[in-house]
């Protein structure tokens, strides 16, 4: 879910693709980097993400994320205070495995 466009959020989120674009996309590459090492090991960078924010007495929020394609509930994400009533929609294995066929 993307914040309202001329917002506050919407400012540091585009301040924070020009930083990921200048460095080579290293933030993006990091985040997935972490999720498949931690994925490797069994666990689940959400459920780490939310551990380190009860440590920290970060106030803990979740959104729900739904595939855009056919709908189904994939579970909830941890997100910033604001977004918990939100939507984040993705796309489940099902969907890709179909679109995945339809490119090639
Ligand atoms: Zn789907």
């Amino acid at each position: 879910m993307l914040p309202e466009p001329g917002s506050q959020g919407w400012e540091n989120m585009v301040d924070f693709m020009r930083a990921d674009l200048d460095s080579d996309m290293a933030y993006t590459k990091i985040e997935i980097t972490a999720r498949k090492i931690l994925k490797e090991e069994g666990r689940d960078f959400n459920e780490e993400f939310k551990k380190w924010r009860i440590e920290k007495n970060k106030p803990v929020y979740d959104m729900k994320v739904k595939c855009s394609w056919c709908g189904l509930d994939m579970g909830i994400k941890p997100c910033d205070k604001g977004q918990q009533d939100k939507i984040s929609h993705s796309i489940c294995k099902s969907c890709k495995i179909e679109i995945e066929k339809e490119i090639t």
